[in-house]
């Protein structure tokens, strides 16, 4: 097949005195995320439609949350693997569209710097990357603070 479409989400918790990273951009505020990584759940989201993609499983997986070599680890970094796992094949990037469900804080102005991260990392022209973020409208988890979650399709296509 030329093409190859994937889907990925991931949820964390958000607390108090922790640090908020999404798409490699640290975003300053009252809360954080709690996780085994620096718990950047969008790169999170990304990784596992990329290796759905692949049909090569999910980032559990590949990088487990019980293993010390992945603790406080820059989730760019388990992007960066997932890319050469899915370069070694043969495949690249077409295009990426990602959602974050965030109540607080407002994101959307860190959103350009988000996209030219994820273009750096993905190999992808920043046209080619989407991210959107919206709320719940304070209904759920998300809505009350209590946790992130990002969504991301991806479609690869083979390049050589
Ligand atoms: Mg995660």
């Amino acid at each position: 097949m030329e093409t190859r479409i994937g889907f990925g989400q991931d949820v964390h918790r958000l607390e108090a005195g922790r640090k908020l990273i999404l798409g490699g951009v640290h975003i300053p505020g009252d809360k954080g995320i709690v996780a085994h990584s620096d718990g950047d759940v969008l790169i999170h989201a990304i990784c596992d439609a990329l290796l759905g993609a692949m049909g090569l499983g999910d980032i559990g997986t590949h990088f487990p949350d019980t293993s010390p070599e992945f603790r406080g680890i820059d989730s760019r970094i388990l992007l960066g693997r997932v890319m050469e796992m899915i370069r070694a094949r043969g495949y690249a990037v077409g295009n990426l569209d990602a959602v974050i469900n965030l109540e607080q804080p407002r994101i959307a102005g860190y959103v350009p710097a988000i996209k030219e991260e994820l273009s750096k990392l993905l190999g992808a022209a920043p046209g080619d990357v989407s991210v959107k973020a919206t709320t719940t409208e304070q209904l759920g988890f998300a809505g009350r603070g209590e946790g992130v979650v990002a969504y991301a399709v991806v479609l690869l296509y083979k390049a050589k």
